[in-house]
């Protein structure tokens, strides 16, 4: 781990003009994935930059839907009695998320910012092209158990994004707002924010250097009450998921209204299947609809050697989301 200095910023400006000085620092919230970045000697930041000060607060529903602030801790957005009511799925797969201790730790930013567990990424002794470009990809023909099978490319195929929250926020309209440099806001969707890696995999999202995530906002919707997040892992707590299912559904007389599908542990990015909600919408809430719509989710899907179980249990995890919502 390299030596570094430590500055606690007391607003926005402070925090991003810190950065704007020195390239190379970066923001630490919870300090859950950072430090172990660090440990590993996967990142060196000569200076870290505590956003804890920061008024990025608050879970509450406004005009705009749910609003919850970036620096809320998973466990208190998780437990909300809102977020539990209304959005099931944003708070079931908070709680299905790390450990206990981790989750009163880990902040909503930081969260939609950790980084791959692909284990050659991971390892700084194994080329990589997400960490050093144009250095190759063991996992193509390597270990390749937990990797993603939709989205990839010939220079990466890791889930960029391993965890749970995002796949819910993707399933479910969500918004980031974030904060440049020069003060100003913008906005953009969940599903626009994560990059696929294409030629370019060290290239995770859209976030600009120093910007900072402030926010992130749900639409209220029916489909949002009725939903739910379903996490196949190797073991019952404290892993990543294998595969992993958001889903809501608006049913009204036996008929579905409105669905919303996102899958996770098995796309380069949280994986928004909008032909798997195209045929639902319209269709009888039964196991014969929610096999099709599994099926045309994963219809794209490249697996590897030791991934291909991932198809098939992907596709199990949806019909099982989805039958819980409907039942
Ligand atoms: C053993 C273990 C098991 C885990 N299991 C799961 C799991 O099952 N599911 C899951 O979803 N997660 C899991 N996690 C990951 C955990 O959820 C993340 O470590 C945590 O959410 C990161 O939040 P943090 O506040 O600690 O981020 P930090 O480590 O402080 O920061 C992470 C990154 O985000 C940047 N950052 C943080 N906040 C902001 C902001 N507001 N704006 C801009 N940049 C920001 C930092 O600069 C840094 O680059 C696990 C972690 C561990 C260690
Ligand atoms: S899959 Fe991606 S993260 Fe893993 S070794 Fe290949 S380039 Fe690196």
């Amino acid at each position: 781990m390299n030596n570094f200095s430590y500055t606690q910023a007391n607003s926005a400006k402070e925090a991003t003009g810190l950065l704007k000085d020195k390239p190379q620092a970066a923001y630490i919230a919870g300090g859950t994935t950072l430090l172990d970045m660090m440990k590993a000697n996967l990142v060196e930041h000569p200076q870290l930059v505590d956003i804890n000060t920061l008024p990025f607060k608050g879970i509450e529903q406004t005009a705009d839907g749910l609003r919850i602030g970036a620096m809320e801790r998973m466990s208190d957005v998780g437990e909300n009695k809102l977020v539990l009511e209304q959005y099931p799925a944003i708070s079931e797969s908070l709680l299905l998320a790390a450990s206990p201790q981790l989750r009163n730790m880990a902040s909503i930013g930081g969260n939609i910012l950790q980084r791959t567990r692909c284990g050659y990424f991971r390892d700084p002794a194994f080329p990589c092209n997400k960490r050093v470009p144009g250095s190759g990809c063991p996992a193509l023909e390597g270990d390749n158990h937990n990797l993603a099978v939709l989205g990839t490319s010939d220079s990466c195929i890791a889930t960029a994004y391993p965890g749970d929250l995002s796949v819910a926020l993707a399933a479910l309209d969500a918004v980031l707002t974030l904060e440049n440099q020069k003060g100003k806001q913008r906005r953009v969707p969940v599903t626009e924010f994560y990059l696929l890696p294409g030629k370019t995999p060290q290239k995770e999202n859209v976030l600009e250097p120093g910007e900072l995530i402030v926010a992130v906002t749900i639409p209220a919707a029916a489909h949002a009450r009725r939903s739910t997040y379903f996490k196949v892992r190797e073991r019952a707590s404290y892993a990543y998921a294998l595969a992993s299912a958001a889903v809501g559904l608006d049913v009204q007389g036996g008929t579905i209204r409105s669905a919303r599908v996102a899958l996770g542990g098995v796309g380069t990015k949280p994986w928004r299947s909008l032909e798997a909600e195209k045929l639902l919408v319209g269709k009888p809430a039964t196991e014969a609809t929610f096999r099709a719509a599994a099926a045309a989710a994963l219809r794209g899907a490249q697996p590897r050697k030791e991934n291909a179980f991932k198809v098939e249990l992907a596709q199990n995890t949806l019909v099982q989301a989805l039958m819980k919502v409907a039942g």
